[in-house]
C-alpha cells in the first residue's frame, strides 16, 4: 500500500511539472495510475483490434506468447515470390522482423519441394499484437505463427480467394494418425522450421509428431521441438523464441529433453483409447477477459504510439 501510495504521488507530481517537457516514463509495477483513463476496464481486445497499422517504435516483443503485445511490427507482404498471407482481411500478417525473415526463408525451402510453390501464410498477429477478438490465446507478441498444410501450388491466388479458400485437414481417426494427404513434403518443411535456431517450439496434431517420429531416419534433434496439441491440422503453428538482446520479452521453457516421441505415442493412445474422466479433475475456470492491467506497462506505450 506505501509503495502504491508512493507511486501515485509520484505520478501526480510529474503530471503537474511537465507542461513542455518530454512525457515522463513510468517506472515500476504497473499500477492503475499509469493506465490512461479511457483504457481502464476496457476489454484489451478491443484496444488493439483497433488499430490498423503497428506503432512507429523500435521492435519489441512485451511480455509472453498469451498475454504481451509487439512495438515496431513489420508486415510479411502479401504476396512474395514463394508466399501468400491468407484472409487478408483478417489484417494478422504482422510480426516481429525475426518472425517475418523465418517465414520468408521457409517458404524458399517449401518451394523446393514437389507440389509447393512455397507457403500460405495463415495469422501471425496484430498490427500491435495483443489479445484478439477472435480466435487464438497465443500470437500476442508477434513470434507466434500459423502455416498452412495445404500445399501452395498456386501463388496468384486473389484477395477473394484468399478469404474462400480453405486449408485441407492432414489427419484421420481424431488426429491420431495422419491422412493420405500427408506427404513427405510435409514432413520436409515442418523439419526446415523446427532447424531454424529461431525457433522454440512448433505445435501440430498428435498422429503427425509420431508420423514424422517413425519416418526420420536421419538427424532426429530437430524433433524435439515438435509439441503434439490439440487442433492443428489444417495448419501448423511455428513459436519463435525471443530474439538476441532484448528485455521484456518472457521466453518459454525449453522442451524436455529428448525427442519427444513417446509422449506423442502417448497422446495417440489416448485419442484412441480416451481414459475415464477424473473425478477428482477441477472444473476448468471460466477465462476472464484480459485488460491492459494484465499485460506489461510498456503496451500502453504501444497502443499510443504513432
Ligand atoms: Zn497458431
Amino acid at each position: 500500500m506505501g509503495g502504491y501510495l508512493r507511486l501515485s504521488v509520484l505520478v501526480m507530481a510529474l503530471a503537474g511539472c511537465v507542461q513542455s517537457a518530454p512525457e515522463p516514463k513510468p517506472t515500476g509495477t504497473l499500477s492503475s495510475q499509469s493506465i490512461p483513463a479511457s483504457m481502464r476496464g476496457v476489454q484489451a481486445k478491443q484496444l488493439f483490434g483497433a488499430h490498423g497499422h503497428g506503432s512507429a517504435q523500435s521492435p519489441a516483443p512485451l511480455g509472453g506468447y498469451a498475454k504481451g503485445c509487439i512495438a515496431g511490427a513489420t508486415t510479411l507482404p502479401e504476396t512474395g515470390p514463394t508466399w501468400q498471407a491468407m484472409r487478408l482481411s483478417r489484417n494478422r500478417n504482422w510480426g516481429h522482423p525475426e518472425t517475418i525473415d523465418m517465414i520468408k526463408t521457409l517458404s524458399r525451402k517449401a518451394a523446393a519441394q514437389p507440389g509447393w510453390s512455397g507457403l500460405y501464410v495463415g495469422d501471425i498477429s496484430q498490427p500491435r499484437g495483443g489479445p484478439m477478438i477472435s480466435g487464438h490465446r497465443s500470437h500476442q507478441m508477434g513470434l507466434d505463427a500459423d502455416i498452412w498444410l495445404r500445399p501452395a501450388d498456386n501463388l496468384s491466388l486473389s484477395r477473394t480467394q484468399r478469404e474462400d479458400i480453405s486449408s485441407i485437414s492432414m489427419r484421420r481417426a481424431n488426429g491420431a494418425y495422419t491422412n493420405s494427404s500427408w506427404t513427405r513434403a510435409h514432413h520436409e518443411i515442418v523439419k526446415a522450421a523446427a532447424q531454424d535456431p529461431r525457433t522454440a517450439r512448433i505445435f501440430i496434431f498428435p498422429g503427425a509428431k509420431v508420423k514424422m517420429c517413425n519416418d526420420e531416419k536421419g538427424d532426429r534433434a530437430w524433433l524435439r521441438k515438435v509439441r503434439p496439441w490439440y487442433g492443428h491440422h489444417y495448419h501448423f503453428h511455428v513459436r519463435l523464441n525471443c530474439p538476441d538482446n532484448v528485455s521484456g520479452c518472457q521466453p518459454q521453457a525449453v522442451p524436455p529433453p529428448g525427442d519427444g516421441c513417446a509422449e506423442a505415442q502417448t497422446w495417440v493412445r489416448n485419442i484412441l483409447n480416451p481414459p475415464p474422466p477424473d473425478p477428482n479433475a477441477p472444473k476448468p475456470k471460466p477465462r476472464r477477459e484480459l485488460t491492459m492491467q494484465d499485460l506489461p506497462r510498456q503496451c500502453v506505450a504501444v497502443l499510443q504510439a504513432q
